[in-house]
């Protein structure tokens, strides 16, 4: 982390459009019920902040990936219903029982470890929720079919737990078009009745972002959106329905006036052929602005577009200037890197990536400040 000097840039996230992107997604769900995905610090937005904004705005469920960021949560929310995509392990399952964090059990181990718990406990009347995973075609997380077909032919491998929710992922839920959308939910729809001898009428859980768009039938009873409510683009086909979250602005540190034939940057990799002016600002790939954005992406200078000339460097990028009027970009002049006519999800593309790893590369080295969710603070460092 470097200190927050003049030339630092400072990411603005706005805690009321998170909470906004929660309210339109879920009322966008059939049954009315999203949960907010907050794993990875909240996608690199601030696990603290995130979370006390959706929980004031009326969001009440809650996935986290790790232990930790459930232990995490649940110092911050007392209340809240925690679950945890990754599950227990015989060491670990005390401390999510102690700490009521639900865990998602992905495959007989974490069955087994979570039905021990819960019959060495003395108190056998009550039975501890968690939530079953499937897997419908990830190939990562959750039962295989043959695996799920063991627990309805083997009930006696759940005494002692009480399943509250039937899950699954989808691979292809920003694809509209893609067939196994399809394929995945008929897999999940066969599963779900042939597991609902042993798990009665358990509520079920199968879209992301994204898949709350692919239509009612594949909201079942919860939705679990995570990058929609930091802004990002659900239905990349479409224009974005969800409101701006991430600004990040930079400051020049210095112009470069060239006027003859001249190279920018490591590997010489630009010639800059008429007169021109390069302005430096201190953002790079140490602070999650990738190196596979060099000669592709832009920034913004009063509403102007420049673009990044050069290979971004580990702490710098240089952008071609010449354009602007050169009252403002005088060193210190502000340059806007994200947001506004530069949304994430643009950044991403021109960076050959997702919006998903820009957000949660972002990192801690900017000034933060948070907009709305009940008072503006500025996180500092
Ligand atoms: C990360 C994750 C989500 C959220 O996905 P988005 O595409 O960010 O909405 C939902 N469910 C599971 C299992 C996940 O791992």
């Amino acid at each position: 982390m470097r200190p927050a000097g003049s030339t630092a840039a400072v990411l603005t996230i706005d805690l009321d459009a998170i909470v906004a992107n929660w309210r339109l997604l879920a009322g966008r769900v059939k049954s009315g019920q999203a949960a907010a995905v907050v794993k990875a610090d909240a996608y690199g937005l601030g696990l603290d902040a995130v979370a006390a904004a959706l929980h004031g705005g009326g969001c009440k469920r809650f996935f986290v990936a790790t232990l930790d960021e459930g232990l995490a949560l649940r110092r911050l929310l007392a209340a809240a219903e925690i679950a945890v995509l990754f599950g227990p392990e015989r060491a670990d399952a005390e401390q999510f029982r102690a700490s009521r964090l639900i865990p998602v059990l992905n495959h007989l181990g974490q069955v087994e470890v979570w039905s021990a718990l819960s019959r060495a406990r003395r108190d056998p009347t009550a039975p501890l929720a968690a939530i079953i995973q499937l897997d419908t075609g990830m190939s990562r997380l959750g039962f295989p079919p043959a695996e799920a077909a063991r627990l309805s032919t083997e009930p006696e491998r759940l005494a002692g737990i009480a399943p509250c929710l039937l899950m699954s992922h989808l691979a292809r839920a920003e694809e509209p078009d893609a067939a196994m959308n399809r394929e995945q939910l008929a897999r999940f729809r066969t599963l779900r009745a042939e597991l609902a001898g042993v798990l009665g009428a358990c509520p079920a859980s199968l879209a992301n972002s994204s898949g709350i768009f692919l239509g009612t039938d594949y909201h079942f009873d919860l939705a679990r959106p995570g990058a929609a409510l930091y802004g990002l683009n659900p239905t990349p086909k479409y224009s974005n329905p969800m409101a701006e979250v991430v600004r990040l602005q930079g400051k020049i540190l210095q112009v470069r006036c060239v006027d003859s034939p001249q190279t920018v940057g490591y590997g010489a990799t630009r010639v800059v052929t008429r007169p021109s002016r390069i302005a430096t600002v201190p953002v790079g790939y140490a602070d999650g602005y990738l190196r596979s954005a060099s000669n592709q992406a832009s920034g913004h200078i009063e509403g102007v577009r420049v673009a990044v000339v050069g290979r971004v460097s580990m702490d710098m990028i240089t952008f071609d200037v010449t354009d602007v009027p050169p009252e403002a970009t005088r060193p210190g002049a502000t340059v806007d890197l994200i947001g506004g006519p530069y949304p994430v999800d643009v950044l991403a593309a021109d960076a050959n990536t997702i919006g998903y790893e820009i957000l949660t590369g972002l990192g801690r080295c900017y000034r933060r400040r948070y907009l709305g969710g009940g008072n503006a603070t500025d996180g500092g460092a």
